[in-house]
């Protein structure tokens, strides 16, 4: 007897800012959870990034980023709602000993926020009924930049959960000299451009799929919000839906980017 496919294979073509990706994607046929598709936009956003980083290389200035280097992972972090919860996902996947040490660095990084005035705050930014403005989150994201507290996925300069690290971590990219980024603040740095901001892309996703708020989830809180909201997790579309949704959000992202860089070489 044939076994029914699984997934079906889909050519997606799409215009960033950077030149046109071309992706053969696998999308599951049934019913998944928002987190099936996280995968398939960032391989979107990671294949727009390699054309920005060839263009940044030809004209001479060649990412700085390497192992071990991670000042810039003392940064406020966000992550979508579908990150949150592939994130979680992921470490619950993990082997114990793994899960027991990731568990042990966030106690230590809530305990170190709550001494500062700041887990409950972060907690507000990703539970309050509306978006918070820009400036709020400015507030904060300096505040809690200031303290230089190691991301709790942080081991001895090194990203413990690279493959699952959130876009934000993945679309960080600079060209200026490394020892730049120890004031990311007061230092000139040179960000290679991104052309598609996943966790916007994501976010607007989650907004259009539960009628709430886009959502922008500080990492430290990040498992403790995924673990809150489970149970809208559990619902579930069928697999190209999702995928249309989410390159609905990719068009209309990468257009309104795309008209306003015009404007701005125009400007
Ligand atoms: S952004 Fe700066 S600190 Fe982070 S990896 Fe790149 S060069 Fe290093
Ligand atoms: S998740 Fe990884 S790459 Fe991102 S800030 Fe933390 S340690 Fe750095």
């Amino acid at each position: 007897m044939m076994i029914p496919p699984t997934t079906e294979h889909l050519e997606i073509a799409l215009n960033t800012s950077a030149g046109q990706i071309a992706t053969a994607v696998e999308v599951p046929t049934g019913f998944v959870p928002v987190t099936a598709i996280v995968p398939l936009i960032r391989r979107f956003g990671e294949e727009a990034q390699a054309l920005e980083v060839a263009r940044s290389v030809e004209a001479g200035q060649p990412p700085s980023c390497h192992k071990g280097c991670a000042a810039c992972c003392r940064m406020l972090v966000p992550l979508s709602a579908p990150e949150a919860f592939a994130l979680g996902e992921w470490v619950r996947s993990r082997p114990t000993d793994q899960q027991e040490r990731i568990a042990a660095r966030l106690v230590e990084t809530k305990s170190r926020l709550l001494s500062q005035g700041l887990w409950a705050r972060l907690s507000e930014l990703c539970n309050a009924p509306e978006q918070p403005s820009d400036d709020a989150l400015e507030v904060v994201n300096r505040e809690y930049y200031a303290l230089r507290l190691p991301c709790p996925f942080l081991e001895e300069e090194v990203c413990t959960i690279y493959e699952a690290r959130p876009a934000a971590c993945r679309e960080l990219l600079v060209s200026s000299p490394p020892e730049c980024c120890d004031d990311l603040i007061n230092n000139p740095v040179d960000p290679i451009s991104v052309p598609i901001l996943v966790s916007t892309v994501l976010g607007l996703l989650w907004q259009e799929l539960t009628k709430s708020p886009t959502r922008l989830i500080p990492l430290p809180v990040a498992l403790d919000w995924a673990n809150g909201h489970e149970q809208e997790n559990q619902q579930t579309w069928k697999g190209v839906e999702l995928l249309d949704r989410a390159l609905d959000k990719t068009w209309r992202f990468l257009s309104q980017s795309m008209s306003r860089s015009g404007q701005d070489s125009v400007n």
